[in-house]
C-alpha cells in the first residue's frame, strides 16, 4: 500500500481542499483527500451561514461541509483520516508523512490546511483554557448558559461569537482594543441592537484571572490612557483572528513572515516547488472566505492537473 504512488494528494477537508477533491475526482485524477484534526475546517464551527451562495436560507456549516464531502466522495474522491506531521518536497516524488506512521508519496500536492484561532499569548489564557477561556462559542458556549461572558475581538468571528452567545448566556461584554468594530456592518447592526451584549471600547486583556474552579474575572488596560478595571465574568472567547496551520511545511516551502504560504503570484495557486499547489485560508491572509476558499480550491486543482499533463 505504501508503494502506491498517487497522482495528487490533497491535505485538508475544508472547503478548498473538498472543492479540489471534487475538481481533481471529476477530472480522472482519483485524489487521496487527508483528513486532519479539524474534519470540514472552520466551518464546522460556526453555525448559520448565510453567505455562501446557492441557498435561499441560511443553512449550517457542519452541514454545509457534510454536504461538500458527501459530494466529494461521489465524484470518486478517497477521503482518510491522517494528520500530516512532515513533508519532503525536495524530489520529484513527494512524501508525506502522517502521525499513524502512514508514508504517503505523491507526483503532486495540494496544501489546504487552513488556518486557526490566533490567541492573546497570556500566560494566564493558557492556564485557563478550557476551564473558562475559549476561542469557539459554538463549542463551549453552553457551559456558560445564564452566565456572564465577555467576548475579545471586533472582527466578523468576535461579533458572530457575541452574537451566538447573547442567545444563551445572561450578559455578553465585547470588549475591542478601539472603537470601531472591524466587522460587516450587518452584524455590526445586529449587535448594536441585542438588548443583553455591552460594549467595553479601548481596552486590552492584562490578564485571565480566577481559581482552581475556573475563570472569573479580567484584568484590563485602557489603550487610551493609564486607566484599569476588571470585570467579573464566568468565561472569556478569544476571537482576535487567525494563525494558517503551514508548521510543518517550513523548510519546505516558502512562507511569508506570518507563516501564509507564498504563492507565485497573485491569484495563482503555485508555490515555489514544483507541484505543490496551495489554496484556501492557509495563503490568504485578505479574503477568508468560505466562498474564496473553495474558489481557489477549484484553481488548485485546475493547475496541478495542467501540471501533471505538461509533466
Ligand atoms: P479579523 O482579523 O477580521 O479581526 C480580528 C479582531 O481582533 C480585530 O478587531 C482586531 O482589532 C482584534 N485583535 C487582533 N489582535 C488583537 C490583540 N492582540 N488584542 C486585542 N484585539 C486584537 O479576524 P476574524 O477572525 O474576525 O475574521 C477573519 C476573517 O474571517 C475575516 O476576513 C472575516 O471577514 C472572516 N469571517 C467571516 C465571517 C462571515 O462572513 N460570516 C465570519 C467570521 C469570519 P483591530 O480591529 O483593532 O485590528
Amino acid at each position: 500500500m505504501n508503494d502506491v504512488i498517487r497522482d495528487i494528494v490533497i491535505i485538508g477537508t475544508g472547503s478548498a481542499g473538498l472543492t479540489a477533491g471534487i475538481y481533481a475526482a471529476r477530472a480522472n485524477l482519483k485524489p487521496l483527500i487527508l483528513e486532519g484534526l479539524q474534519p470540514g475546517g472552520q466551518l464546522t464551527i460556526t453555525t448559520d451561514v448565510e453567505n455562501y451562495p446557492g441557498f435561499s436560507d441560511v443553512v449550517q456549516g457542519p452541514w454545509l461541509m457534510d454536504q461538500m464531502k458527501a459530494q466529494a466522495l461521489n465524484v470518486g474522491a478517497e477521503i482518510i483520516n491522517e494528520l500530516v506531521i512532515s513533508v519532503d518536497f525536495s524530489d520529484k516524488l513527494k512524501i508525506i508523512k502522517c502521525d499513524s506512521g502512514k508514508i504517503i508519496k505523491t507526483k503532486s500536492v495540494i496544501i489546504c490546511t487552513g488556518a486557526q484561532a490566533r490567541w492573546l499569548g497570556i500566560e494566564s489564557e493558557k492556564k485557563f483554557n478550557g476551564k473558562g477561556v475559549s476561542a469557539c462559542a459554538t463549542c463551549d458556549g453552553f457551559f456558560y448558559r445564564n452566565k456572564n461572558v465577555a467576548v475579545i475581538g471586533g472582527g466578523n468571528t468576535a461579533v458572530e461569537e457575541a452574537l451566538y452567545l447573547s442567545n444563551i448566556c445572561e450578559k455578553v461584554i465585547l470588549v475591542h482594543r478601539r472603537e470601531i468594530l472591524r466587522a460587516e456592518k450587518i452584524l455590526q447592526d445586529r449587535v448594536f441592537s441585542r438588548k443583553n451584549i455591552d460594549f467595553l471600547w479601548n481596552y486590552v486583556v492584562d490578564d485571565f484571572v480566577g481559581d482552581d474552579k475556573g475563570l472569573n474575572s479580567l484584568n484590563l488596560s485602557s489603550t487610551k490612557n493609564t486607566s484599569k478595571k476588571s470585570i467579573n465574568v464566568d468565561g472569556a472567547f478569544v476571537a482576535i483572528g487567525h494563525i494558517p496551520s503551514t508548521e510543518c511545511f517550513t523548510n519546505q516551502i516558502l512562507l511569508d513572515d506570518e507563516g501564509y504560504i507564498e504563492v507565485k503570484e497573485k491569484g495563482s495557486t503555485l508555490t515555489n516547488i514544483d507541484g505543490v499547489f496551495a489554496a484556501g485560508d492557509c495563503v490568504d491572509k485578505i479574503y477568508r472566505q468560505a466562498i474564496t476558499a473553495a474558489g481557489m480550491g477549484c484553481m488548485a486543482a485546475l493547475d496541478a492537473e495542467k501540471w501533471l499533463q505538461e509533466t
